[in-house]
């Protein structure tokens, strides 16, 4: 895949870069290395000053960044700002609570004194997805940098400039220069990194398929690894739920992000009783859903991120149909310039068809009928994915009963799921292993060394 910002409204190349030499890479490594023995020893206080400061840089040009997510991959600019000053309050959190998760852990033994220290690794490998360009990144950076662990980010290779604009936020903050650093390569370098001495563990965020890729070669190398892959979660509505809130957040939830998000409601369980009420609100609220220029005020969504997203997508939709699936409203690719796909929703889809086995990473909902609670965590859990799922009930004690028979990493009652920096995130079964943000997150890359005392 060449480096190249294409936009996905126009289907114009806006900008291409080269992808870096293997003597580019070799520099970059070096002078990683070399800015950890500094780096691993400043204090907290210091980074915490620094990461404070990213966050000033990020609000400061969340119209600009924004705009480069809007040019680069379709982002309605104002989701744009919201994850820039998300990002910025990752920054903060880290800033504030880095320390707290990093003191020494004290342990009841027999004799003496015990604890747990908590020492940074090195240099970091991060694979990254194009579809929160900037999130993605900051979720893991922020911690990282933080646990005194230098960063070397591989980014999507949709979205270079992003890449470029997450370095130039460390470097304005007054990071040395080298403790986070963009590498503009395909995933075809990305073996020789893993196999790479000096770099200690990878964090990938993507597919399913990447994943397996990453994980073997960093076993291959005995290096730590964590995987956020994709999902089809589960958002299950049970017949004493808030029909009408579920079903607006429903539509929410399926459109965040024009559907491209690896938390996104993508299988609505509805039981039976309920459904046509259910139904009638979703079709109306995804009906509503205007599609033009994300840079516009005046639409609620762009385009997806490329020509050839909206293409897997529909190929997806139109087998499915194919195979028996209805469709209740959208369905298609409307007539028109760029990688625009309509806010869709499948009725009637059964196991074997691509809507019911794969992650759709669109604007496309399945509607999934359920006759009881029981029937409804069996469709739930009958994924390859695991990552989070919500569930709408009135009834909180029976809810929290329910919510621990689903097999996900996380189940929001009544709510939209999102993420938070305070929040753990991260998946089981095919979504992958592993836990970003919170105090989980900031220990996943640092050697929790035992120390005892006689
Ligand atoms: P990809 O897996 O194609 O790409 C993600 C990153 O991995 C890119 O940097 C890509 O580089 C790189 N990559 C691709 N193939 C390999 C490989 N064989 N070895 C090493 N690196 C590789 O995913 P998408 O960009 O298409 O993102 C969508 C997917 O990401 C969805 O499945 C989604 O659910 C998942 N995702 C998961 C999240 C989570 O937190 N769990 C959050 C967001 C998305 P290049 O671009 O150069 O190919």
């Amino acid at each position: 895949m060449a480096i190249e910002s294409r936009n996905p409204l126009t289907n114009v190349v806006e900008k291409t870069f080269e992808e870096e030499s293997d003597k580019n890479i070799e520099d970059k490594l070096i002078k990683a290395e070399l800015a950890y023995t500094k780096w691993k020893n400043t204090s907290f206080e210091e980074r915490s000053k620094l990461m404070k400061k990213a966050a000033e840089v990020l609000k400061k040009n969340k119209e600009a960044y924004a705009n480069i997510m809007t040019i680069e991959m379709g982002k309605a600019k104002r989701e744009g700002i919201s994850e820039i000053e998300k990002c910025a309050l990752a920054c903060e959190y880290y800033a504030e609570n880095a320390e707290d998760f990093l003191a020494n852990a004290p342990l009841d033994v027999p004799s003496g004194k015990a604890y747990i220290a908590h020492d940074p690794m090195g240099i970091v490998l991060a694979i990254m997805p194009w579809n929160f360009p900037f999130w993605q990144v900051f979720r893991f950076a922020g911690p990282n940098l933080m646990a005194g662990n230098v960063g070397l980010l591989k980014h999507a290779s949709n979205v270079p400039q992003c890449a470029l604009a997450i370095q130039e936020v460390f470097q304005e903050a007054g990071f040395p220069k080298e403790v986070f650093q963009s590498l503009l390569i395909g995933s075809g370098k990305i073996n020789s990194l893993i196999d790479d001495d000096r770099v200690k563990a990878v964090t990938l965020t993507g597919s399913e398929g990447a994943g397996i890729k990453v994980a073997e070669r960093a076993g291959k190398n005995l290096k730590k690894s964590v995987l956020e892959l994709g999902g089809s979660d589960p958002f299950i509505v049970l017949k004493d739920a808030d029909i009408e809130k579920a079903a607006k957040t429903a539509a929410k939830a399926r459109m965040i992000n024009n559907g491209q998000s690896c938390i996104a409601a993508k299988r609505f369980i509805i039981e039976a009783s309920i459904a046509d009420e259910f139904l009638e609100v979703f079709k109306a609220e995804m009906q509503a859903i205007k599609l033009g220029d994300p840079m516009s005020e005046e639409f609620d969504y762009g385009p997806m991120a490329s020509e050839d997203f909206a293409e897997d997508l529909l190929k997806q939709v139109s087998k499915s149909v194919e195979m028996g699936a209805e469709i209740i409203t959208g369905g298609k690719r409307p007539d028109r310039e760029g990688a625009f796909f309509e806010p869709t929703i499948l009725f009637k889809v059964e196991p074997g068809m691509p809507a019911y086995e794969e992650e759709l990473f669109g604007p496309v909902a399945v509607v999934l009928i359920a006759e009881d609670e029981e029937e409804a965590i069996n469709i739930a859990n009958d994924s390859r994915f695991g990552l989070g799922g919500s569930l709408w009930t009135k009834d909180i004690v029976r809810g929290q009963q329910i919510v621990r028979k689903i097999n996900s990493g996380s189940v929001y009652i009544n709510q939209l799921m999102a993420s938070h920096p305070a929040v753990p995130f991260g998946g089981v079964k095919k979504s992958g292993y592993g836990r970003e943000l919170s105090h989980l997150g900031i220990k996943e890359f640092v050697n929790q060394k035992t120390v005892w005392i006689a």
